[in-house]
């Protein structure tokens, strides 16, 4: 237990008030953090703060567009205040774009996608590291996906995007390791989240990825990714920097 204990240790989860986020807020509370949600709609971030506290005061909702370098400054401001010191960020925020061909992509579509998945994390984590550098030691995680490394059509934006982030987070990992800073990345396969309803529906499609392409035959929930965020963000992950976990159910094996 000591080694994924996070007592005493404050960490802001953007985009944490649904889906993949929220289930990492809360399996960080659980591990003994101080959980700071920020997205940008205050109701929702009051009720996920709500549903993973209940009258802790582990917990703390912020407002924040992460495609606004300001609005992410002004978030972790308050978030430090409350907490007296910041230890770790999840940049989690994010969504899967418009899907088109490129040669029918809007270029403005194109730029929102690489807004809220790539300078979003670069914002997010930017923010943080005057703020971990004061505390001393601590610890960045992105959520990246398995469409950086597999090709996958009518996605270009996302994909160029989170491919962005793994080349952030490796550059990254190196600038900060004298900080006693880790740098890293979770890389998510099908999860069952808001982000997908749209695929779902499309019971062909649904059934086609899991049969086919995923060898443990299902798509995961948001809470499978708990694990690898704990690991990654505790003291069990001291020496791992600079790295991503795959958690795919095996789809990269092809
Ligand atoms: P959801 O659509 O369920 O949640 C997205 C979250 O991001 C919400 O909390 C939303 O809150 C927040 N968000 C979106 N845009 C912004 C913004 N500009 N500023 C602040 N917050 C924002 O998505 P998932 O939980 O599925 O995805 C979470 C992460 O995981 C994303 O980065 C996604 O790319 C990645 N991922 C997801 C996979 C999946 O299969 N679901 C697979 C691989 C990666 P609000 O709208 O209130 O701002």
């Amino acid at each position: 237990m000591t080694l994924f204990d996070l007592s005493n240790k404050a960490i802001i989860v953007t985009g944490g008030n649904r889906g993949i986020g929220f289930a990492l807020a809360q399996g960080l509370h659980q591990f003994g953090a101080k959980v700071i949600i920020a997205a940008r709609d205050e109701k929702r971030n009051q009720q996920a703060c709500d549903a993973i506290a209940m009258g802790s005061e582990r917990v703390l909702p912020v407002t924040c567009d992460v495609t606004c370098l300001d609005s992410v400054s002004s978030a972790f401001k308050q978030a430090e205040d409350w907490a007296g010191g910041l230890y770790g960020c999840i940049a989690n925020a994010g969504g899967r774009g418009v899907g088109c061909a490129l040669d029918e992509m809007d270029a403005m579509a194109w730029r929102t996608t690489l807004s809220t998945n790539l300078e979003g994390t670069m914002n997010t984590f930017k923010a943080a590291i005057g703020p971990l550098k004061a505390f001393g030691e601590g610890r960045l995680l992105a959520v990246s996906s398995l469409a950086a490394l597999h090709g996958s059509a009518q996605f270009t934006d996302y994909s160029s995007a989170k491919a962005g982030v793994e080349g952030l987070c490796r550059a990254l990992s190196i600038e900060l390791a004298p900080h006693k800073i880790t740098v890293n990345c979770i890389m998510p396969g099908w999860v069952d989240t808001d982000m997908n309803a749209d695929i779902k529906q499309d019971k062909r499609l649904f059934e086609s990825i899991k049969r086919l392409r995923v060898p443990l035959k299902r798509w995961a929930s948001a809470e499978e990714m708990v694990g690898a965020a704990v690991y990654l963000m505790s003291g069990a992950g001291s020496y791992h920097t600079g790295d991503t976990l795959r958690i795919d159910g095996g789809y990269h094996i092809g």
